[in-house]
């Protein structure tokens, strides 16, 4: 099948093909024939799928084809995104998309000076992609209006709530024209209670389209699970990418401190690395990514949050160093890998003290992980378990706070972690930030944002994963 009998108009399907892409993936072959119908749309899918150009292709269409409202040019097409890269990466394909067309799109998040955005919002624009807490910003220095909003986007709208956006994103609907004067699409790579209930708010008559199974990995990437001691996996690490000649790996660990750790005990490895992780500055992180993509930096050391929303296309290795602590993280982690069509291998180190959030992983996933031993790195059956440290980062270098949640709840189920995640989001800041005072969950941080001078997509917080 290819693009031409989706009813794309000629310049998308140019753009298209300057792309390269010859054959629209699964959701695409789905969502594109139903969103330019004009109907709303719950999809379930990962990272990876070519989701972005599923629903930015018919995006374009439909707002090329509408007229435009009479005076200043408003924002006709609102894309919201958890993350500031991936709003970047979005906005990239909007304008990768619709360069044949005479749209104009703007992409706002915080981390960056707000200026030149309140200067291109002021030229006036037809798609904005932004992060909750800049748009609201923007918002609150009237610099955006919303009024005229007729597509909305929630993309990832998983990480959207796991990161304690839903407040925000509660005042940007109610900005917007109300429900049934806008087409409204809902994507999200897995489907919570608190995401079916956000779909029910905001959605009329959804056409469901899934492409992968419900919170399964993509099949195309292979997983394996190689046990080995706490104190031997960089080493462990550092022999795998050396001896299997690994040119460009995704290595996660769970906290920011331990990212950092893990970069600089690997560059005296002798391996080019580099960490990204919401501490970082905006530019820090886009030189560490550009690095990566261009092949100078070998292995990307991320948290969580910060590799959320990256799009490397045919990353071959993703490394968890350390198991994250909430399953439904696993799923994002490796869906970095495989994407499009390649082939990916997702690579997962554990110690005895992780063996809990390993069988929380596989009951998400229902399924076993193959766990291979390898000679050399066996595990030493005389260490004892010992609960994942909390405390030493948790308040300013990066572990989570709910760590500790997390091994009370004992057997805990995929669904129980959701719940976790709720607490955890409370840490899952983005921006550089001064610490928070004191501990606080996500819904009271952004009730008592003032939207001014923050600059960033979270308020106070830090501390947490990403
Ligand atoms: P996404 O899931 O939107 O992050 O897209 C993942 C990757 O797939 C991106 O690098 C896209 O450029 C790429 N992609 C999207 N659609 C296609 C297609 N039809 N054929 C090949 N690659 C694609």
């Amino acid at each position: 099948m290819s693009f031409d009998t989706l009813g794309l108009r000629a310049e998308l399907l140019r753009a298209i093909s300057d792309q390269g892409y010859t054959e629209p993936t699964p959701i695409q072959k789905k969502a594109i024939p139903v969103i330019l119908q004009g109907k709303d749309v719950m999809a379930g899918a990962q990272t990876g799928t070519g989701k972005t150009a599923g629903f930015t292709l018919p995006l374009l269409q439909r707002l090329s084809e509408t007229p435009l409202p009479k005076g200043r040019r408003p924002v006709r097409a609102l894309v919201i995104t958890p993350t500031r890269e991936l709003a970047a990466q979005v906005g990239a394909s909007v304008e990768t998309y619709g360069r044949h067309l005479h749209l104009r799109s703007a992409v706002v998040f915080g981390g960056v000076k707000i200026n030149p955005q309140i200067d291109k919002l002021r030229r006036g624009v037809d798609v904005l992609v932004a992060t909750p807490g800049r748009l609201l910003d923007h918002v609150s220095q009237k610099t955006v209006d919303l009024s005229k909003v007729e597509f909305l986007v929630l993309d990832e709208a998983d990480r959207m709530l796991d990161m304690g956006f839903i407040h925000d994103i509660r005042k940007v609907l109610a900005l917007l024209p109300e429900n049934g004067k806008r087409q409204n699409l809902l994507f999200s790579a897995t489907f919570s209670r608190e995401i079916k209930e956000l779909a029910h708010r905001l959605l009329n008559q959804p056409e469901l389209l899934e492409v992968a199974q419900r919170n399964t990995t993509a099949d195309r990437i292979e997983q394996v699970v190689h046990p080995v001691d706490k104190r031997r996996k960089r080493e462990l690490l550092s022999h795998m990418i050396g001896s299997r000649d690994w040119r460009q790996v995704l290595v996660f660990t769970r906290t920011k401190h331990g990212a950092n750790r893990l970069a600089q005990q690997l560059e005296k490895d002798g391996l080019s690395a580099a960490a990204i992780h919401g501490n970082k500055s905006q530019g820090a992180r886009t030189k560490a990514l550009a690095g990566f993509k261009n092949g100078e930096v070998r292995v990307l050391v991320a948290t969580d949050i910060a590799a959320r929303g990256l799009d490397i296309s045919q990353l071959p290795h993703v490394v968890n160093f350390e198991l994250p602590n909430v399953p439904e993280d696993y799923v994002h982690r490796i869906g970095r890998t495989g994407r499009a069509g390649n082939e990916g291998e997702a690579v997962s180190l554990v110690c005895v003290d992780e063996h809990k959030l390993l069988k929380d992983i596989e009951r998400l996933l229902k399924k076993d992980i193959p766990s291979v031993v390898l000679e050399g790195y066996e595990p030493d059956p005389s260490i004892k378990p010992e609960p994942i440290q909390k405390g030493r980062n948790s308040r300013g270098a990066g572990q989570s706070r709910n760590q500790g949640q997390n091994r009370r709840r004992g057997g805990g189920s995929a669904k129980k972690s959701a719940s976790a995640r709720g607490k955890s989001s409370a840490n899952g800041n983005q921006a550089p930030r001064k610490p928070a005072k004191k501990p606080n969950a996500g819904g009271q941080q952004n009730r008592n944002r003032t939207g001014s001078g923050r600059g960033g997509e979270r308020a106070v917080l830090l501390g947490g994963r990403g």
